[in-house]
């Protein structure tokens, strides 16, 4: 493979030439300016609050039914994790909630572009400036999703993705990345990942060892490619879903009018989730739960003294949602399969 040949007698296996062109590809993707590799998506959510100076006391705001790794970056920064509810329609953050739940201790917002679908940025953008805040978005899942033709990580002050390998641009191995239109604060993410210094063995900050080595960088530059194809065929099959799905008997995806989605997953909801579930295994499909347990219920978060109940939608999601096949590849015939057996049940 010639990216491989380009990459082995390059001899320079971290911070060369190879990230730095994918850095280059990835902020025009994004249509942000800077974008900045890093070790993984909970790194780049971390490195962006430390790099805004947000800790200890400082609040950030962020859905109730997000992966762990958002909350997680919140804790690693010494932050407190304020959890909103969702809107029950499109599972991302409820913009007049995040109102309520500001007050002076508030810092940051992060909105997580759950399943691939886009936040209402625009709302969420005015919110912020109106109250002084920071927005951090959560690009994990959402690559080339945009909210009134503005792509999503182009909103934020600073935002996280991550190409770990299931994600809609995948590298082999773990990696990440923040991007930006701020230079000062790109200059300083690229300091914060390499030791904190900018000059071999001078340090400016305590940093991190963060970096996106040029093996995954070279071959995600060649992927990135093709994404666009890839999340227009997501697209696709999606809308064959939609299209074959019964709504009368299971809730399908609903996407916010301002905004797209590049279906990162295709996530239905039932109240007999857990019986659905077996019934398609046994017809040979298999599904999974995006997420089964919220944030605040787990072990992990005993802490914030938050019980079950205090979050109802996040609850009620992780009751029902489940995560139907969905992949590069996906022929007419398996999604009809899969939609006569969900029908059926
Ligand atoms: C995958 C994911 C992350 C974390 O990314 P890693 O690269 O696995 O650290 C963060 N937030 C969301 C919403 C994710 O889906």
């Amino acid at each position: 493979m010639i990216e491989f040949k380009k990459f082995f007698d390059s001899k320079r296996y971290i911070l060369g030439e190879g990230l730095m062109e994918f850095e280059k590809k990835y902020a025009a993707f994004s249509g942000a300016k800077y974008a900045i590799g890093v070790g993984n998506g909970l790194d780049a959510l971390h490195l962006s609050l430390v790099a805004l100076g947000i800790g200890k006391g400082d609040e950030v705001i962020l859905p109730s039914n997000t992966f762990i790794a958002t909350v997680l970056a919140v804790s690693y920064a010494g932050a407190i994790p304020v959890f909103v509810e969702p809107d029950i329609h499109t599972y991302n953050i409820d913009p007049q909630r995040i109102v309520e739940a500001i007050n002076s201790k508030t810092k940051a917002i992060m909105p997580v572009h759950l399943y691939g679908q886009a936040c209402q940025m625009d709302e969420i953008c005015r919110i912020a400036n109106e109250n002084g805040l920071v927005v951090i978005e959560d690009n994990a899942q959402a690559q080339g999703a945009n909210c009134n033709g503005k792509l999503t990580g182009s909103f934020g002050h600073l935002n996280g993705t991550s190409f770990y390998p299931g994600k809609n641009l995948g590298a082999f191995g773990d990696a990440g990345a923040i991007t930006t239109n701020d230079s000062s604060l790109a200059e300083k993410l690229r300091v914060l990942r390499n030791y904190g210094s900018e000059r071999k063995y001078y340090n400016e900050y305590i940093g991190y060892n963060s970096r996106l080595d040029e093996l995954q960088a070279s071959l995600l530059s060649v992927k990135l490619g093709r994404l666009i194809e890839w999340n227009k065929e997501r697209n696709r099959i999606a809308e064959l879903y939609g299209n074959l799905l019964d709504g009368s008997k299971v809730v399908i995806p609903r996407i916010a009018e301002s905004c797209t989605s590049v279906y990162h997953l295709y996530v239905i909801r039932h109240k007999k989730r857990d019986k659905l579930q077996e019934y398609l295994k046994s017809k040979g499909i298999d599904t999974l739960i995006h997420y089964p347990i919220p944030p605040h219920l787990q072990q992990a978060y005993r802490s914030l003294g938050v019980k079950k109940g205090d979050f109802p939608i996040a609850e009620r999601l992780a009751d029902e949602v489940l995560s139907l096949p969905l992949f590069i590849g996906m022929t007419e015939e398996q999604v009809s399969y899969v939609c006569h057996h969900v029908n059926q049940f």
